[in-house]
């Protein structure tokens, strides 16, 4: 499997993932074909999920530049495609209480107004575009998976009302009949805003649109090397060259190291796994997740799942470390046992579905909206860490803008900021490894006290 830690590009060897979203895909959009010959452009994009594709249109739509991408596999082949489906007021993996300690108040209320902007930007292209990709009803629960967590939920529930100005409120395990069952159920933090949807028909409408307002997407067209002529970017793929004035890097958690040495180490690739059940009985459903809204746990490893609109159970998590240890059996495993320890009624039930792909993580857990220092007219936007399904597609407007000649003026300034290396790269994995054990030591000794 590919792996950005080890290979230099995602080649044509790389296969499409075992993913639902594929399987009830409908028609694959017109694309440019892969990139044939020299080609001089105002604007490049390399890679063709929601940054690149939303960076695209923006480009095409709001600004009058028509750019070309350059995606290496499919549009979105990425993350893009193969996600979880959760559209929220999210981005990053900062919890708010550490935001607001460390930026103050009105820096995370500036963030938060930002993120929400992010969800109505793609309210607004799913209405705009007539985008069919099955959005569901608004609605997200945080549930506690233990006793234990409520209080915090409720800490968090004062600091979304307070501080955020943001009407969470906070239900009790009794309010959690009829919408989430089994032992894990300890009542919830539950959010107005944000929704599920099929998110590989989302990322195939931004491409559409984009295409029709005069985008040029070149698909099978890895990025293999990157020079500089001047103040030009000489672009190289095994079947043509772009020469750009200005360059968006929108590969985030697919970045191979080998891309350009500015850009490397600045985000983790971590790999997220999906495992998608056969279809519920109708007493499963009941006795698991009555609701049809976006669910996240309150675990330090936490758990994401939802009930497809075919009673199926999409049901997500972090386990593998490395690309090449990612299709190892006891991955699956460790999904569907978390899934079985929470919801018993699905003992047995068969999975239809199992796929995984690599999530950005930056060192500080926030994503980033920048102009590469050094570089001349290069952008780039990522580090959503596995919550990116609206802000990829927010910032994707906002690297367009900036592409653009214009300033993103945002009262969350870190978002501007380049994100710092990490450090001793060759040791990352390990380092990984390391803190998911003690998170799992953790989730571990939460359990024994929960008895
Ligand atoms: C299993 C999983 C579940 C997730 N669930 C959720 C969720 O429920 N909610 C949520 O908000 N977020 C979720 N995310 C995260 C979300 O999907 C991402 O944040 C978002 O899709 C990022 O979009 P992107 O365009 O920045 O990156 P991607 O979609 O990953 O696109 C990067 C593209 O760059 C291309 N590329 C890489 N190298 C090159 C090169 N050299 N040349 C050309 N192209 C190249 C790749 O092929 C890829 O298509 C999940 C991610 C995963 C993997």
């Amino acid at each position: 499997m590919y792996d950005p830690l080890v290979h230099p590009f995602p080649d044509h060897h790389q296969p499409d993932p075992d993913s639902y979203w594929l399987k009830v895909g409908n028609e694959v959009p017109a694309d440019d074909g892969p990139l044939a010959g020299d080609l001089s452009v105002d604007v490049a994009i390399i890679g063709g999920g929601y940054t690149g594709l939303s960076a695209a249109l923006a480009l095409a739509r709001d600004h009058g530049i028509k750019a070309t991408v350059l995606e290496a596999r499919s549009s979105a082949w990425g993350c893009s495609g193969r996600n979880g489906s959760f559209a929220r007021i999210s981005g990053g993996r900062v919890p708010w209480s550490s935001l607001v300690k460390t930026y103050g108040p009105d820096t995370a209320r500036a963030y938060f107004h930002e993120l929400r902007q992010g969800l109505d930007t793609v309210r607004d292209l799913i209405a705009t575009g007539g985008i069919a990709c099955d959005k569901q009803p608004d609605g997200v629960y945080k549930v506690a998976t233990f006793g234990t967590h409520a209080n915090a939920l409720r800490r968090e529930e004062k600091l979304y009302n307070d501080i955020l100005g943001y009407p969470a409120r906070y239900v009790d395990a009794g309010g959690l009949h009829g919408v989430h069952e089994g032992p894990e159920s300890h009542g919830a933090l539950y959010l107005p805003d944000g929704f599920s949807l099929n998110p590989l028909e989302l990322a195939r409408g931004l491409h559409r649109m984009a295409r029709s307002h005069g985008a040029r997407i070149h698909i099978n067209s890895p990025v293999t090397g990157w020079m500089r002529e001047g103040n030009t970017h000489r672009l190289v793929t095994p079947t043509g060259i772009v020469r750009a004035k200005r360059v968006i890097v929108a590969t985030n958690g697919y970045t191979s190291s080998r891309l350009h040495t500015r850009l490397a180490a600045r985000v983790l690739p971590v790999h997220s796994q999906i495992i998608v059940t056969a279809p519920m009985s109708h007493a499963q459903v009941e006795a698991s997740l009555p609701s049809g809204k976006c669910m996240f746990d309150t675990r330090e490893l936490l758990f994401y799942y939802r009930r497809l609109p075919d009673n199926r159970m999409l049901f997500g998590g972090r386990s593998a470390i490395s690309g090449n240890d990612a299709a190892a059996p006891r991955h699956r495993q460790y999904l569907y046992s978390a899934m079985t320890r929470k919801f018993p009624a699905l003992a047995g039930i068969a999975v239809e579905h199992w796929w995984g792909g690599w999530v950005a993580v930056t060192r500080n857990s926030l994503p980033f909206c920048y102009q590469v220092p050094g570089m001349g007219e290069v952008f780039t936007a990522g580090g959503y860490a596995g919550s990116g399904v609206s802000f990829s597609i927010h910032l994707g407007t906002k690297i367009a803008l900036m592409a653009a000649g214009r300033p993103f003026e945002t009262g969350a300034a870190f978002l501007t900021r380049e994100p710092e290396r990490y450090p001793f790269a060759s040791f990352i994995r390990l380092g990984q490894w390391m803190a998911y054990r003690w998170l799992h030591a953790k989730d571990a000794r939460e359990a024994r006290r929960a008895g």
